[in-house]
């Protein structure tokens, strides 16, 4: 296979570290941001302990001009990136009568304007070299809608209409672009909501449980392969059966 450098932004979370691992275990040159340097120095030595070295700069993707640099201290450190995963993410629920003008913008800013922030600069490196690929993590909430998350759904709906509109502009340019939207999976991001709040959305999960992040990493790994060339603008729901849109 060919080797290729891949950004997994978030890629200390619980869906971005399994990512980073999948994407490692192919032969990729894996790179991550983080912003907080002490947690990401036990992050990245877990790693290393693992034989998974990551490429680690500083970066907040909310903010355009960090991300800019970001992506070039990547590319110095270990090339052009040909994979990008749009992975980062927060959640700030509560329901929109009640929510402030911070709450709104922390999520549109960190979820969807990330988007524009880091594909920006490495998109006209991808289209020079005729090759790349770029995954959002979206989520069911952002098919659905949910109640509580009117930010974090209009944010990961708005991510879908990124990736279809992204995928028209490059298609001709050997760049693919799609969504992957999980279900509830077992992050911390998850495991901080409280747990009889959990057993009701387990319970109208089909499949019966939560997702897994390599579940979600399999699926990004398949969007991001060579061979994958002929998949752009797809948008795959990963929920255990807990949405079945078309
Ligand atoms: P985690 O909370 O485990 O990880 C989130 C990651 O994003 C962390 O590495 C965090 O870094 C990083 N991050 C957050 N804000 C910023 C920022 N401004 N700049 C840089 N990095 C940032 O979440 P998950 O792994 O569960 O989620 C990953 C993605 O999957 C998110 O986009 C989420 O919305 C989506 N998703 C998750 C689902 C789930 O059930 N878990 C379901 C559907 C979608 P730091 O340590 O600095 O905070």
């Amino acid at each position: 296979m060919t080797q290729r450098t891949a950004l997994v932004t978030g890629g200390t979370g619980g869906i971005g570290s399994a990512i980073i691992r999948y994407l490692a275990g192919q032969g990729h040159r894996v790179a991550t941001n983080y912003r907080d340097p002490g947690k990401a120095e036990a992050w990245r030595k877990a790693m290393a302990a693992d034989g998974i070295e990551v490429c680690m700069v500083p970066g907040d993707v909310s903010d355009p001009v960090a991300c800019e640099a970001m992506i070039r201290a990547i590319e110095e450190k270990c090339g052009p990136v040909d994979i990008l995963v749009n992975n980062a993410g927060i959640t700030r629920d509560t329901t929109f009568h009640k929510m402030n003008y911070q709450q709104w913008t922390d999520v549109i800013n960190t979820n969807l304007n990330a988007c524009f922030n880091v594909t920006r600069p490495v998109i006209e490196g991808m289209r020079t070299r005729k090759w790349g690929r770029i995954v959002q993590i979206s989520s069911i909430n952002g098919q659905k809608g949910q109640y509580g998350q009117a930010n974090y759904a209009a944010a990961k709906a708005g991510m879908h209409g990124f990736t279809i509109s992204l995928a028209q502009e490059n298609a001709k340019f050997g760049i693919t672009v799609n969504t992957v939207s999980p279900g509830y999976v077992g992050t911390d991001m998850v495991m901080a909501v409280p747990e009889e709040v959990r057993e009701k959305i387990v319970a109208q999960i089909p499949v019966g449980r939560l997702g897994k992040p390599e579940e979600i990493a399999y699926a990004v790994a398949f969007f991001t392969g060579e061979q994958t060339c002929w998949i752009t603008g797809a948008n795959l729901a990963i929920n255990g059966g807990h949405y079945m849109g078309w």
